[in-house]
């Protein structure tokens, strides 16, 4: 999508920023001011423009159209239409974003989204999208937003809602939105430059997030661990970050047992993937070094713990959190916080063939625990647990991790809210920090020192699954934090959140792209 932001001088005091656009559509957004539950809605129009106000008007009574969040109605402006001549626009595109009390950064998001949607399904391929004008003269007092954050979470909520995930279907439509344009009213210097810093975020941030989702989308005979690695690399070069990709024998040289038992049971070879983002001047002596650790299972049969069939091809998303960390690093070289951060992707197939790991083997992880394998489904906690002590051997002073870890984790959130869990409260009140400007959902689990009897095993350090079936999720998180040890950590179970499974006004069926900028905010919070 080729996405501009223009800022329109509305000089003349009745034009506003919106009127004066040319497009095939022009999507203005609308707030439902009705204030008790049961008044009927009462849509109004987030522009200044009288003109637009005027052509909206006869799509606007409360039983054709009530602003809901997602709701959308097109109004054709004809030739004959008495405001067509000053209207540029050849149709106009009202989108809803629920009860104006309830006006918020996501709204914006998802009304954006929902506008490029709504472009998609009339493939209608330019779209001009309006800022929201939030004055008294709108008839309702919304929320005073800063207009950097309003800048990135429109552009955001636009670009993550182009893609349609059907590279593989031939009989697909071209459909998608090539040019967009974002208009904000003109205003003083300083307010343009906030707008701009905050639209240039955003396009690299989503861009980031697509990535990601291009990459979780890929089925597991394409996506290989060696091609993981590969993209990896690629955009690695692309970007200007170091990368390096090993594979099995440095596996093993590093003793990456716990790794290296999931690994050698498919015929597809491991992939190690080192990215490495240094700060202009190099990171200063004794600064935080942040170790960003992903789960890379590119298919997850379960292994000779196999998995029951039904639902077994949704296992190539086993790599999204892989993914979220290549992701971010994509952002990351962009953004240039100050600070050095060294991603660890382990990639592997997990797969029952001959040479498969076995449930009561016990396998010697790099750091120098023993653990019996129970259940070699339970493979995620295994290849992080290797990828969490490497990082700290590469320096990592804090560590973050996201896995498709856990069906518990999706028993107990289900699919709304993703799992977090945290050794150390300072590092984990930055990524809620994070949260509150990207809207991800992110609940706190506990993985306090109680819970560590649920892992021992008579024979080893420990299991790697839990003593029976409770609370499966912390015990992945006990499991993993027993490899972070004193080391500041933060793991994000994403199960339940990586794959929309249910498609919205405002984003296709497909891969999330889950926490990749929520990643991205946590390390920029470390920025000197
Ligand atoms: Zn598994």
């Amino acid at each position: 999508m080729d996405t501009k932001l223009v800022f329109v001088d509305a000089s003349a005091a009745e034009v506003s920023a919106a009127s004066e656009i040319t497009a095939p559509l022009l999507a203005v957004f609308a707030v439902d001011a009705a204030a008790g539950k049961k008044d009927d809605a009462r849509p109004v129009l987030l522009t200044l423009s009288s003109e637009l106000a005027d052509a909206a008007a006869r799509a606007l009574g409360p039983n054709e159209f009530k602003a809901g969040l997602g709701e959308t109605v097109v109004i054709h402006l004809g030739a004959g239409d008495a405001k067509a001549g000053f209207l540029k626009a050849e149709r106009l595109l009202i989108v809803g974003l629920g009860k104006a009390k309830d006006f918020s950064l996501d709204r914006i998001r998802k009304g954006a989204g929902t506008a490029v949607r709504a472009a998609k399904a009339r493939a209608i391929h330019t779209l001009a999208i309006a800022f929201p004008e939030t004055d008294a003269a709108t008839g309702v007092t919304l929320t005073e937003l800063a207009a950097k954050p309003l800048a990135r979470a429109l552009v955001e909520g636009a670009e993550l809602a182009e893609p349609d995930w059907d590279t593989y279907r031939s009989d697909r439509k071209d459909t998608a939105v090539r040019k967009l344009t974002l208009i904000a009213k003109a205003a003083d210097t300083s307010t343009e430059e906030q707008t701009r810093a905050g639209f240039d975020e955003g396009l690299i941030a989503a861009a980031a997030q697509n990535f990601t989702r291009s990459l979780v989308n890929e089925p597991g005979n394409v996506l290989t661990p060696t091609q993981l690695g590969a993209r990896a690399r690629a955009m690695c070069v692309e970007s200007g970050l170091s990368c390096v990709v090993y594979s099995a024998e440095k596996i093993r040289d590093l003793k990456m047992e716990a790794f290296w038992a999931v690994a050698k049971g498919s015929t597809q070879a491991p992939a190690l993937i080192v990215m490495t983002y240094e700060p202009q001047g190099g990171a200063a002596e004794g600064a935080p070094v942040l170790g960003l650790v992903g789960k890379g299972i590119t298919f997850d049969s379960g292994g000779i713990s196999l998995k029951p069939g039904d639902g077994m091809e949704k296992m190539k998303y086993d790599m999204a959190g892989a993914a979220a960390m290549i992701g971010a690093m994509y952002a990351i070289a962009r953004l240039k916080p100050q600070v050095k951060v060294i991603s660890v992707v382990c990639a592997a197939e997990n797969m029952p063939d001959g040479g498969a790991g076995k449930p009561g083997d016990i396998v010697t992880a790099m750091s120098g625990t023993t653990v019996e394998i129970i259940n070699t489904d339970a493979e995620g906690r295994l290849v992080l647990a290797d990828g969490l002590h490497y990082a700290k051997t590469l320096g990592a002073t804090h560590l973050i991790d996201a896995a498709t870890l856990t069906g518990a984790c999706v028993v107990a959130l289900g699919t709304l809210n993703a799992g977090l869990f945290s050794n150390d409260e300072e590092s984990c009140a930055k990524f809620v920090q994070a949260l509150a400007l990207t809207d991800e959902k992110f609940w706190r689990l506990p993985c306090t020192d109680e819970y560590r009897e649920r892992i021992t095993s008579e024979i080893a350090d420990i299991i790697n699954t839990g003593k029976n079936r409770w609370g499966g999720a912390i015990n992945a998180a006990m499991f993993l934090k027993e490899f972070a040890g004193e080391t500041p950590w933060i793991h994000l179970d994403i199960a339940g959140c990586a794959w929309n499974e249910e498609k919205k006004p405002w984003l296709p069926y497909g891969p999330s792209g889950v926490a990749v900028r929520s990643i991205l905010e946590w390390v920029r919070s470390y920025s000197a």
